[in-house]
């Protein structure tokens, strides 16, 4: 049998995934289970959400091929635009998704968890878009740090509830979240902001993601004549930018994967968010997959200079391509990307977002031969972390 990277009929990649769920969330998670991949097969969900990828979000996003960048690197580097997208990221493709989802499973109220605010300003964008009525939930301490998403969430006309207990941030939002679900059954969906969670969560938002690698092979084809790079990359946190980016090319393995993750202060100094390398198997927010934890299993509070990847786990699918090598996983420290990402400024008059300047930090750390196509996933825009920026380089 030909090896497969997908999810299998069990919702496994591998050994990793699955639902474990308590069993009053049993009906909910069943009830999307069951259809989820009924409904995305109906051509007018398709119709409905190609639709509005293209006059809302404004896709397809452009794939920009970065002169001065590839000039300094000795390479073909290909940017893939997702920093244009409506909000300035690529989240904004699974909860377009998954609101149309919600609306056919008859559901009138949404709920979602958030960390740094992104996923819950994404989330609160498209219930305005459909009027639907939505709930965040948000750690104490990050509703303090991230003000301005905050704001942004509420003039959306979302209600943002702050999660009071453990470390007050986003494992709690999520603990919340689920508790909210729990008892509201019928009429709520759960909108899930990553490749992460019980199944069929990290399969459904991996193919609303792969918009992103479906483009990159049309795209590549007209600009180069070929479908497929040698290389992609993509910075990893939960990992739902890097399973759209690399979805068509999983079971192609002349197409090498890039996953990129925080190393924050050091992969060795007790503040980082490198899953792969610091973690081992275990169970969080619902599925099986690799997460830093104490020796008794306790969930390690994660860190790196940039909110969306400072998550404790890693999505099941890049648990299964650590494990099987199929992809590369690199970590990249906070000081690397901000380097990373004021260089993309200087070079090309980008802005990214500090999460996206973790995968550019690849090309300080890997060589790439000057016939190499590497396309990387520039996953969202920077305006969110100027204070981040002008702090760490005193500008
Ligand atoms: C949230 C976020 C990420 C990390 O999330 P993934 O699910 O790993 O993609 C990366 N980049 C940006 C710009 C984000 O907002």
């Amino acid at each position: 049998m030909k090896k497969t990277y997908n999810i299998n009929e069990k919702g496994y990649y591998g050994e990793f995934g699955g639902a474990f769920i308590p069993e009053m969330l049993y009906p909910n998670v069943e009830e999307l289970r069951q259809n989820y991949l009924k409904i995305m097969a109906d051509p007018s969900f398709k119709a409905e959400f190609d639709q509005l990828l293209k006059d809302y979000v404004g896709r397809p996003s452009p794939l920009y091929f970065a002169k001065r960048l590839s000039e300094k690197y000795h390479t073909k580097i290909y940017l893939k635009r997702e920093d244009l997208n409506h909000t300035g990221a690529h989240k904004i493709n699974n909860t377009i998704g998954q609101i149309i989802m919600a609306k056919r499973l008859g559901k009138h109220r949404i709920i979602a968890e958030t960390g740094a605010g992104q996923h819950g300003v994404a989330t609160a964008t498209v219930c305005a878009l459909m009027g639907l009525k939505c709930v965040v939930y948000m750690g104490e301490i990050d509703i303090a740090r991230q003000a301005p998403n905050v704001a942004r969430m509420k003039m959306l006309g979302a209600t943002v509830i702050p999660a009071t207990s453990g470390s007050k941030t986003l494992k709690d939002a999520t603990n919340e979240a689920i508790r909210d679900w729990i008892s509201n059954p019928t009429d709520t969906h759960y909108i899930i902001g990553s490749v992460v969670g019980p199944h069929p969560y990290p399969d459904m938002v991996a193919r609303f993601q792969s918009v992103i690698s479906e483009e990159i092979q049309k795209q590549l084809l007209e600009q180069e004549g070929i479908s497929k790079p040698n290389y992609i990359v993509a910075c990893v946190g939960g990992g739902s930018n890097a399973a759209g980016a690399f979805y068509h090319f999983l079971n192609d393995t002349q197409v090498h994967l890039i996953a990129v993750e925080a190393a924050g202060k050091g992969i060795h100094s007790g503040e980082s968010a490198a899953t792969s390398a610091l973690g081992n198997i275990g169970i969080i927010h619902g599925s099986k997959t690799l997460l830093m934890q104490t020796k008794d299993g306790q969930i390690t509070e994660p860190y790196s200079i940039s909110a969306g990847l400072d998550y404790p786990g890693v999505g099941p699918m890049h648990a299964h391509l650590y494990q099987t090598n199929r992809a590369q996983f690199l970590s990249v420290t906070d000081d690397e990307a901000m380097v990373a990402g004021l260089e993309l400024c200087k070079l090309e008059g980008i802005i990214p977002a500090i999460e996206s300047a973790h995968a550019l930090a690849v090309f300080n750390k890997k060589t790439f031969s000057p016939e190499d196509i590497v396309v990387l996933s520039l996953s969202g825009r920077g305006d969110k972390d100027l204070e981040t920026y002008m702090k760490h380089f005193e500008l």
